[in-house]
């Protein structure tokens, strides 16, 4: 059986191709933007047969999967849709997040049902930031769950890169639930909504100075001047890309899964609580990283929504890996790394 897995440079597409390759029962066929990205990837992979890379350049391309999808599609039995821009290089949101999320997810969506008539399950990464908005990481009145949706307008959107995100990703899924509806598309579909994915890369080569958007909140601690001080706004729910990739392979095999929408949060972090843990964990980094403030974790953490995610915690099935083990497995790749560097 044969996986299309969008965005494979990505740091969770990573994990969820290692794991499909790993299990033996897959092939895998991912996108990369580009023959330099594609070249490394294979490497990665060790060059694995059971791996194809195909180049789809650009999300915002409203045809970006239509012709890889004409060539490669009657082979596919499952798509999960991971590729997004996170982060904006400059002020032009509508061009550098909302665009590419909602078209990419578009276009694949559609380019699955014209080409792919073998597809089986379609799997949305989506995010925990489309289902709610950003004023709720200020509000500990909120609970959120699987029913729960953001509401941003697009001016609301566009005033900075998160709003931008959040806008995007809310826009993103609603378009691919809508599609699945108005095309009557023959398979199924499962949206996964990840709050910060925390946990090691897939391979000590993408490692670099700054790391993906979530890892480098850690990152940036372990490098972080013993003066710094604690960081409030540094704060939310996580889950670790290991327990997200996981949950993705089993979207393929478990029908429970089918139609819902699972919202990955393990608990809540702040940047108070990771000091913690890298300070205790790691003794030859105390003194020479911040550490904040003892119990300056509490107020924190009892200041943003609340998650219930019950209802996905029974549908998986699995315990979600900790904070501390999440935390201290990223820590122990950065330093490994920067050790033989
Ligand atoms: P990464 O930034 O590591 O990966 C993003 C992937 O999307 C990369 O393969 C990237 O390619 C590709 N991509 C981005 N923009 C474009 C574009 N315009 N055209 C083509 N490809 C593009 O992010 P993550 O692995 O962390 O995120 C993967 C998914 O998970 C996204 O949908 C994200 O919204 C979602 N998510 C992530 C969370 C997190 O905390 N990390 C939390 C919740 C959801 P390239 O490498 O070439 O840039």
């Amino acid at each position: 059986q044969t996986v299309f897995v969008s965005g494979a440079t990505g740091f969770i597409a990573q994990h969820i191709i290692k794991q499909l390759l790993d299990s033996n029962l897959y092939k895998v066929v991912g996108s990369v933007r580009n023959s330099v990205k594609a070249d490394k990837v294979m490497r990665d992979f060790g060059n694995n047969t059971d791996l194809t890379l195909v180049i789809v350049e650009d999300l915002s391309n409203l045809d970006a999967f239509d012709s890889v999808f004409e060539k490669h599609g009657a082979t596919f039995d499952y798509v999960l849709h991971t590729a997004c821009p996170i982060l904006s290089a400059d002020n032009d949101f509508q061009k550098n997040l909302i665009t590419p999320a909602i078209n990419g997810s578009k276009n694949i969506f559609e380019a699955t049902v014209k080409y792919a008539p073998n597809v089986k399950k379609f799997v949305q990464t989506s995010s925990y930031a489309a289902m709610r908005n950003p004023d709720a990481n200020h509000n500990p009145n909120i609970t959120v769950n699987e029913k729960s949706w953001g509401s941003l307008t697009l001016q609301e959107g566009l005033q900075n890169g998160w709003s931008a995100y959040f806008y995007a990703k809310t826009s993103a899924e609603r378009e691919v639930w809508a599609l699945h509806k108005s095309l009557n598309a023959r398979f199924l579909l499962t949206v996964i909504n990840p709050t910060f994915v925390f946990g090691p890369q897939c391979f000590d080569s993408s490692v670099s100075k700054t790391l993906n958007s979530s890892c480098e909140i850690i990152n940036a601690i372990v490098h972080s001047k013993p003066s710094d001080p604690p960081q409030q706004d540094i704060k939310g729910n996580f889950i670790d890309v290991r327990d997200l990739a996981r949950a993705q392979v089993q979207c393929i095999t478990d029908d429970k899964l089918n139609g819902q929408r699972l919202l990955l949060s393990a608990g809540k972090y702040c940047w108070q609580l990771i000091a913690n843990i890298i300070n205790t964990e790691f003794p030859e980094l105390r003194g020479k990283i911040a550490k904040g403030e003892k119990g300056g974790d509490k107020q924190v953490l009892n200041s943003f929504a609340k998650i219930d995610n019950h209802v996905t915690k029974e549908l998986l099935g699995f315990e979600f890996t900790d904070l501390e083990t999440s935390v201290t497995d990223t820590v122990q790749q950065i330093l490994k790394v920067e050790a033989t560097a």
